[in-house]
């Protein structure tokens, strides 16, 4: 279980709001208490995250992307994942798309016109001052791309060349989608899985794995050195 966060531009685009948005915000799990109309939403979408070869070089391969886009419908969208404060907007819909010879998600995001800070938001929005949107996620396991073991384990490394081609890792068994948040142009340098490698390969060697059951689900971790729980 691997907390990743990859940032991507916000298209910022004016759709015309149709029905069919206000239907998929409406039938949200824990929808809006009071059904939204046309005229109480602001809506925009963004492009997340998709099958390109990101800066961690970590990608998502190109059939988990629908999926991915079903864990983001509903998910929070917040300013610079600060988680304690209010949600601004809620991502719901979207669809894969096309963009540079790869293909991403694009859901879209609405936040409530009533809101005191709405417009403040949109107007940052739109003049592009907020121009990128970062995905925190949750995954199982980084594949190599040379050999398909897990990356940690094995001994490629992200980013260099054998052969003709270069390392990288596959985002599998995505498992949850956390938040969405808007962020300012490279506001997170270095984060992510890359810089928690290097510790991770270090401190995992010699141990056992072991299988750890998590509310239902199935994660594989690492037998802790000390007698001391984690997971
Ligand atoms: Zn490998």
């Amino acid at each position: 279980m691997i907390i990743q966060r990859l940032s991507g531009p916000v298209m910022a685009v004016r759709d015309a709001k149709t029905s069919a948005d206000l239907e998929l915000i409406n039938a949200l799990s824990n929808p809006p208490l009071i059904p939204l109309g046309e005229d109480d939403v602001f809506v925009r979408r963004c492009r997340l995250a998709g099958d390109a070869v990101d800066t961690q070089f970590g990608c998502f391969r190109t059939h988990d992307l629908p999926k991915l886009l079903t864990l983001t419908h509903g998910a929070p969208a917040l300013i610079g994942h600060n988680r304690q404060v209010t949600p601004v907007a809620r991502f719901f819909g979207g669809g894969v798309e096309e963009f540079e010879g790869h293909r991403y998600i694009v859901p879209r995001f609405y936040w409530p016109k009533a809101h005191s800070g709405a417009e403040d938001f949109r107007v940052l929005l739109d003049a592009g001052i907020i121009a990128e949107a970062s995905l925190a996620f949750i995954f199982d396991k980084p594949s190599c791309s040379i050999c398909g073991r897990d990356i940690r384990e094995c001994e490629h490394e992200p980013g260099a060349f054998y052969g003709l081609k270069i390392c990288h890792y596959f985002y599998d068994g995505l498992d949850r989608v956390l938040e969405g948040s808007f962020v300012y142009r490279g506001a997170e340098p270095g984060t992510g899985i890359l810089a928690e490698m290097t510790d991770l390969k270090r401190a995992i060697k010699d141990r056992k794995r072991i299988t750890v059951r998590v509310g239902g689900r199935t994660y594989q971790a690492f037998a802790p050195l000390s007698g001391k729980d984690e997971g």
